[in-house]
Formats: structure tokens, C-alpha cells, sequence
């Protein structure tokens, strides 16, 4: 599978099967947290990146078999940010005719900027993007952005979107100690959030590798006062969920290879879902892609997280 991958077992999503329709690594942003490394080079050219009709044609294939088991989305997502993908709506669109499950997509929010881009979103069930920041300053210090975009403009875009999306919109703060964990940095977060009135709001910490290995995730205390400070809908993820919940790969080489090119774990993620019994098995696969070049291992936070073998990380040369 070239542009499927998972079910991934989701904190805000459940059983959520990830569709990537991007290269590795795609993006008009460098966040520090990234967990797919550092964007080398940025990019805001929106185009057809890859074959809409093979992405759709891939997920209909997918759900056919039923090797994916029960799911609750189907969420557009993986090497990067999806709204470069000049097909987004026309996938979006495809794929709703036979989606047995909403469709989510989870955004920078960069380009909401853009009225083609909004439209393409409109066509979703729920929209997923991120503000960790309240000023220009913050913005650019967390996100590194493409020099084409600017704090004031993606909020616009976020505004416009709020008022014409029919579905719901959610919104993750990641706090990361000593950069936006801050009283003053949350107080223009919520700010900002007051305005675009999400439906959720999901405050977070860094736990996956960051790109850069100085980040840290904020305290508990930061962490809750953040969620009495943006009010009754904001909430932190709960554990993301337990063994047997997603189907156990027939292949589990195969499916941790397209898994950790998007997402990177740890040895944690695969005992919560899979269950201790398997986890021998899985580590098995990880070390024998780690063998072949097909993963690297990062250490960050005390663990060791597999990653795909093009993310780029701080301080870390893939072996
Ligand atoms: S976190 Fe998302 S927006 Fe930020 S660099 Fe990574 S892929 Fe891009």
C-alpha cells in the first residue's frame, strides 16, 4: 500500500484508518514538535503531488478486503500538510461515496487562507488543525513557516472557514514548556480561540520525537491551567485505547513500515494495542526493518520511538 496506512488507534479519532497522499516529507511548515523530523526543503507549491485516482482507488480496494476492520474515520493525514495536494476535495469527494465512516482531515491551517482550499475542506466531516500560537512572533517561532505565510492571514482563514464549515472543527494547542506554556502566551491563545469558537479544543504536550531535541512538553500544571483557561469544551486526550482495538496485521513487517513513515512509535504503542502477548513479535519486525534500512530509531523523552528512514531529527543521524 502506497497512500494507505494504519488503522491507527487515534486519541481524538478512535479507529481511524490514515490516508497519506503526499511524498515524504511535504510541508510549508517546520514545526519544532514535528514528529516526522525537520521539513527539508519548505514548500507551498499546491499541486497534484500524486495520483488522486490511485489514492481513492487504494482506499476503495482497502476497505473492500475488510482487512481494516471496524472503523470510525477515515482521515486524510501523514507525510505532511494534505491541503498541498491540489486533489484534496476531488479525493475527499471520491472517497465519500463509498466511505462507510466520516472524513476527517487533520490541517496546519495555513492555507485556509485560500477559497479554493476552504471549499475542498467544506466537503468533510470534520476538520482537524492546530493554534499554538496567538501573535506573528509565537507563530514563527513554533512553526517555522514557508516565508510566503503569515500569522494574521491563516487566522483570517481560519475565521472565514469557521463560519462557512457545516461539519465540526476541531482544534489542538500543543504547549511546549518554556516556549508557549507561558501565562502570557495562553492568555493570546485564548484570544484567538474565543474568536474562532471551535467545537473541541484538544490541549496537548509533545509526545511523539519533536524535530528538535531541546522541546520539552509542558507541566500538568501549565497543561491544566490551559484547559480552565479556554473554557468547557477544551479537554486533553485521553489514552488513546487499549489491546485488540485495531486488527492485528496479518503482516506486521509490512504494516509497521507504512505506519512509522507517519507516525513513529515506541515500545509503549505497541503493548496498549496490541497487548503484551504480541509485543515480542512486533519488536521482532521493528529490529529486522531497523536491519534492512527501513527504519531508524530516535531517542526522545527517556524512549526509543521508530521512525521511517528520510525523517530528520536533531542530533540524530539515522544509522
Ligand atoms: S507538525 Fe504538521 S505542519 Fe508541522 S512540520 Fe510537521 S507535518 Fe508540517
Amino acid at each position: 500500500m502506497a497512500y494507505v496506512y494504519g488503522p491507527v488507534p487515534s486519541r481524538r479519532l478512535g479507529r481511524s484508518l490514515g490516508i497519506d497522499p503526499l511524498p515524504f516529507k511535504t510541508c510549508n511548515q517546520n514545526c519544532v514538535y514535528c514528529q516526522l523530523g525537520r521539513t527539508r526543503p519548505l514548500t507551498s507549491r499546491r499541486c497534484c503531488h500524486t495520483s488522486a485516482t490511485q489514492v481513492v482507488e487504494e482506499v476503495r480496494l482497502t476497505l473492500e478486503s475488510g482487512k481494516a476492520g471496524p472503523l470510525d474515520w477515515l482521515t486524510f493525514v501523514g507525510s505532511g500538510e494534505p491541503t498541498l495536494h491540489g486533489g484534496l476535495g476531488t479525493m475527499i469527494r471520491a472517497v465519500r461515496r463509498f466511505a462507510p465512516v466520516p472524513i476527517a482531515v487533520i490541517t496546519n491551517g495555513s492555507l485556509l487562507c485560500r477559497p479554493e482550499v476552504r471549499k475542498e475542506l467544506n466537503c468533510a466531516d470534520a476538520v482537524l488543525t492546530c493554534l499554538d500560537a496567538g501573535t506573528e512572533l509565537l507563530y514563527r517561532r513554533i512553526h517555522r513557516p514557508h516565508p510566503e505565510l503569515v500569522f494574521d492571514q491563516l487566522l483570517a482563514g481560519l475565521l472565514d472557514f469557521r463560519r462557512a464549515f457545516g461539519g465540526q472543527l476541531w482544534i489542538d494547542v500543543m504547549l511546549v514548556k518554556n516556549v508557549n506554556d507561558s501565562d502570557q502566551a495562553m492568555e493570546g491563545i485564548a484570544r484567538v480561540l474565543a474568536r474562532v469558537m471551535p467545537d473541541r479544543i484538544h490541549v496537548t504536550v509533545p509526545t511523539r520525537p519533536p524535530a528538535e531535541r531541546w522541546v520539552e512538553p509542558a507541566s500538568r500544571e501549565r497543561l491544566l491551567y490551559a484547559r480552565r483557561l479556554f473554557g468547557e469544551i477544551a479537554r486533553s486526550p485521553g489514552s488513546c485505547s487499549h489491546a485488540s482495538e485495531v486488527p492485528l496485521p496479518g503482516d506486521p513487517a509490512a504494516w509497521l513500515s507504512q505506519v512509522i513513515v507517519r507516525h513513529p512509535l515506541c515500545a509503549d504503542d505497541l503493548r496498549s494495542w496490541f497487548g503484551a502477548p504480541y509485543q515480542g513479535e512486533f519488536t521482532a519486525a521493528l529490529l529486522q526493518l531497523t536491519a534492512r534500512g527501513q527504519a531508524q530509531v530516535v531517542r526522545r523523552f527517556g524512549r526509543d520511538f521508530w521512525a521511517g528512514p528520510a525523517a530528520r531529527y536533531e542530533g540524530h543521524s539515522p544509522s
